[in-house]
């Protein structure tokens, strides 16, 4: 008898299953709520990444990249030793990364500025500021994203944009490798890619000259095809003497 009661209770789960398995309405079955939870499945958590970089200026385009880059008065092209990213006057400027202020200040050719150091030896630069952020000077600590300043066009610069520059220890390194994006180890910087220098020369364009350069008036604009089919204009020009008051600090167009 004990082995017929049994076996019809086992019919009977096997007839709820195959109702609960079919939809049957709630009621004959157990009520939601006291249903086992499935199990949850287990989490892979990867670690954060070990290098985050934010755009200082998200969204915005660069304008000028890092690299080579001749002004019209020049022999051959100077490293521009970060890139510049066009931005209105006032827009707020956000630190790529953790990080602590090692110096804020004023210079000819950087206008105000802005140095943070980060771990792992890098430091970014953040130029022709109108002014840092309130509280950021020598020595304030920065999360990644803060507002470290604020747009400007101090220096040597002709149009208000952030002149934005990445450095390993002395060495600059292009900021496009690394603005928005994030390394899982140290092993995963793109160091070696980011410091080469393309031997392109990008010419710049200016609206104004500075003082002590300028068109000699004499001699005819220089025209050489290049392999690609392009053709360079190549202005004759001379220096002349600067003015005594002059500052140093004359207004190119993204000078640096
Ligand atoms: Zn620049």
């Amino acid at each position: 008898m004990l082995g017929v009661a049994a076996m019809v209770g086992a019919v009977n789960g096997a007839v709820a299953m195959g109702e609960w398995v079919a939809g049957a309405p709630l009621s004959q079955t157990a009520p939601a709520a006291v249903q086992p939870a499935p199990e949850p499945e287990p989490e892979i958590q990867a670690p954060p990444p070990a290098f985050v970089f934010d755009a200082p200026l998200p969204g915005r385009v660069i304008n000028s990249p890092f690299g080579l880059r001749q002004l019209p008065w020049e022999e051959s092209g100077r490293l521009h030793q970060g890139v510049d990213i066009a931005a209105p006057a006032g827009a707020s400027v956000k630190v790529a990364a953790d990080g602590v202020v090692k110096a804020t200040g004023v210079s000819a050719t950087y206008g105000r500025y802005v140095l943070v150091v980060h771990k792992g030896g890098f430091s970014t630069m953040y130029a022709h500021l109108s002014r840092p952020a309130q509280g950021v000077k020598r020595g304030a600590y920065l999360r990644r994203g803060q507002t470290v300043a604020f747009v400007g066009n101090s220096g040597r610069s002709s149009g208000s944009h952030l002149h934005f520059e990445i450095r390993k220890g002395d060495k600059p390194l292009n900021p496009s490798f690394f603005m928005g994006r994030s390394f899982a180890e140290a092993d995963d910087l793109p160091l070696r890619a980011a410091g080469r220098v393309s031997r392109k020369v990008h010419k710049a364009t200016v609206s104004r000259w500075p003082p002590g350069v300028a068109k000699t008036g004499k001699g005819e604009v220089q025209l050489a095809r290049l392999k690609n089919g392009r053709v360079r204009a190549t202005l004759p020009v001379a220096t002349v003497p600067a003015p005594a008051a002059s500052t140093g600090s004359s207004s190119t167009d993204a000078a640096i």
